[in-house]
């Protein structure tokens, strides 16, 4: 029983809005403390980022260096979106009923694809290329995953339930709250926001990896994880319906 639920606990640090312009004094503390703890997480990169509130932030000039710095201590290197300007009001037609603005879900599926497939290709001129993706706000729709598809990216970190799953031809790493939450079983995936965060915020986030260390894993080994089994559709689909209730609740 101990070691059927410690091979399948695992949480990864998926760290959002990573660009140019960002709170680098957190992420160069976050640096320190994943390197402390020998901890490889996912980094968002945003290719082309155009989002007015992001570019308050401080300019790195040498921020492609600083991505293939990380990409040698093999931290995983996601795309987050193309320019994460959200341009779309999704009224709760996404995926997975986030609800809120969009860059991707609503337009048209050419539209998507071009986006998708500029943004990699504006990776791949800086000499980065990604396996994995996920979209600005959490929203998505049936042509994000078919542009996804199609331009090669098969891995989304996003969705609902307690492992890695297929779904669209794709592979879907949970990622179910907005804090980070440890649960005594199961997969998923943080979503840490360093642009909004205080020093307490950094304090509460040393002392959580310290605690569990041991279950924080990496990209590679946690996509081994995904289970094409039906009855984790059920516990996917219940989830689903208290997340979003709960978003409600606390949103009312
Ligand atoms: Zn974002």
């Amino acid at each position: 029983m101990k070691n059927f639920l410690s091979n399948n606990t695992g949480l990864l640090i998926r760290v959002d809005d990573i660009a140019e312009n960002m709170n680098w004094k957190f992420m160069d503390q976050c640096e320190l403390l994943f390197d402390k703890f020998n901890i490889k997480p996912l980094l968002g990169i945003i290719p082309e980022n155009k989002d007015k509130e992001l570019l308050k932030f401080p300019k790195n000039s040498n921020f492609w260096k600083r991505v293939h710095s990380w990409k040698e201590k093999n931290w995983e290197i996601s795309m987050h979106g193309f320019n994460h300007v959200y341009d779309n009001e999704t009224k709760f037609s996404d995926f997975f009923k986030y609800g809120g603005p969009s860059e991707f879900c609503g337009h048209e599926y050419s539209h998507q694809y071009k986006k998708i497939k500029m943004g990699k290709e504006r990776l791949l001129s800086e000499g980065i290329s990604i396996k994995s993706f996920f979209a600005p706000n959490h929203t998505y729709d049936s042509n994000t995953f078919k542009a996804l598809f199609e331009n090669d990216i098969k891995i989304v970190i996003d969705g609902y339930g307690l492992f890695p799953y297929k779904d669209h031809n794709l592979t879907f790493i949970p990622q179910l709250f907005y804090k980070e939450i440890m649960l005594p079983f199961g997969i998923q995936s943080t979503q840490i926001h360093l642009n909004y965060w205080d020093e307490n915020h950094l304090q509460r986030f040393k002392k959580f990896i310290e605690i569990n260390r041991n279950k924080i894993k990496n990209f590679d080994e946690l996509i081994k994880k995904s289970s094409d089994n039906k009855s984790t559709k059920i516990i996917r689909d219940l989830m689903k319906l208290t997340l979003i209730n709960i978003r409600k609740f606390k949103y009312r």
